[in-house]
């Protein structure tokens, strides 16, 4: 290691050197869990199965079976789930339709509007209590969804409120997919500047590690991507899966025959710090994840993102970029593109922005060994943006301290 390098080295700050962020005490340790705390099941929902399951579900019912399709047809065409509203089903079936295919499973309790309207976060109530939040973002060129697949984490990442929360329980694909469709109406009516739009990515950013509810999300994948009237018809390329680094669910996931996005919210190139930032590093190490990602490239043909947050004096030292291009480079070329995300400024916290030097410097030592990179925006939690988690809680820090001096954040309290 040059002289240069040893000096980076050593002005290193180590994720250890506070305590989790929401750790309710100065010695909490990250424990990562994949039991969830409160396993209950969300009540059936016509998105939980495919066609074939749903005529099931009605007969179970007594009811006619080919009235799954026009059902179908009603919540993913035209995102109406209230069968009262379907004007062809008749009344005496929507008691019997609510209960068994189209309870409410996702309560708005709060949408939190920024950027101008252009993003919308909402909080969703489950039917046991438990909340999660998904982040509606519009772009010139798209409109991205950033869903939760669970309530709560389990993979304990230090920077991470949510994570230090534990895993509450699993979302089932019905309580996923009504996040989706809520969008799909707020997009619809024109609830982002701009008049009414479609939705066109879903990027599973949210809380919780998607690939530790494997079966659920792929069955949610899906309902994304399957054409109506199995799911909304969603084009599989601009759905991405995010993973901290769950490597045998990521060889699974490859053989799906999906070809969804995957990101990898790698954010250290080397196991010494990567052990201590994304705890879960200590089960499957850098070298087998890059490997599984590439893995994951061959068998899809999609080009696998790699996250990295640019965090001051801890990742984003030249020795690092250099050590990620190699890691990538070894494992061929083109085959992964790397989205440095910037962080906002926020003092007292190790889990500050980066100079502008550092990132630039960064960015250029990728691209100097040919590895192609885009910096990303950190609006909400896009995963044009990373596991989201790391980018919403420096965001959120800041939007705490904003809203002490000005009023440019609106709340609506819905009930
Ligand atoms: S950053 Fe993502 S994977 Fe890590 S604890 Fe938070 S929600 Fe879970």
């Amino acid at each position: 290691m040059s002289l240069e390098f040893e000096k980076q080295r050593r002005r290193e700050v180590r994720p250890t050197d506070q305590p989790p962020e929401g750790a309710t005490s100065a010695d909490a340790k990250p424990v990562i869990s994949f039991a969830p705390a409160k396993p209950g099941k969300a009540p059936a929902h016509l998105a939980d199965v495919d066609a074939k399951g749903r005529k099931q579900v009605l007969k179970d019912l007594g009811l006619p079976g080919f009235r799954a399709d026009q059902l179908s047809r009603h919540y993913f065409d035209h995102f109406e789930a209230d069968p009262a509203k379907m004007s062809d089903i008749p009344a005496s079936m929507h008691d019997a339709i609510r209960e068994g295919l189209l309870p409410e499973l996702v309560r708005q309790v709060v949408a939190q509007h920024a950027d101008g309207g252009m993003t919308i976060k909402h909080l969703w109530e489950l039917f046991d209590g438990a909340r999660v939040e998904s982040v509606l973002m519009r772009y010139p060129q798209r409109t991205t969804l950033c869903i939760s697949s669970q309530a709560g984490c389990g993979m304990a990442c230090p920077f991470c409120a949510t994570g230090q929360m534990g895993l509450t329980r699993n979302l089932s694909t019905g309580e996923i997919v009504d996040q989706v469709r809520q969008a799909q109406i707020a997009c619809r009516d024109g609830e982002l500047p701009g008049g009414p739009t479609h939705l066109s990515n879903v990027v599973f950013m949210g809380m919780g590690e998607p690939l530790a509810n494997y079966r659920t999300v792929v069955n949610t994948l899906r309902r994304l991507i399957d054409p109506s009237p199995e799911g909304f018809g969603l084009s599989a390329r601009n759905v991405t899966v995010s993973t901290v680094g769950l490597v045998p669910a990521i060889d699974k996931l490859a053989k799906e025959g999906m070809p969804v996005t995957l990101a990898v919210s790698l954010h250290a190139p080397d196991d010494d710090l990567r052990d201590e930032l994304i705890p879960i590093n200590s089960r499957w190490k850098v070298g087998e994840l890059l490997d599984a990602a590439r893995r994951y490239f061959v068998a899809t043909g999609r080009r696998v993102s790699i996250e990295y947050a640019l965090i001051k004096d801890m990742n984003d030292q030249e020795y690092r970029a250099q050590l990620l291009a190699d890691e990538l480079n070894k494992r061929g070329h083109g085959w992964a593109h790397v989205n440095p995300i910037p962080l906002n400024p926020t003092p007292g916290t190790i889990w500050t922005a980066s100079t502008r030097r550092a990132q630039d410097t960064f960015v250029a030592t990728l691209r100097n060994n040919g590895i192609s990179t885009t910096i990303r925006d950190t609006r909400g939690s896009d995963i044009d943006g990373a596991c989201g988690q790391l980018a919403t809680a420096v965001k959120e820090a800041n939007a705490k301290r904003r809203s002490i001096n000005s009023d440019s954040t609106s709340i609506q309290e819905t009930r």
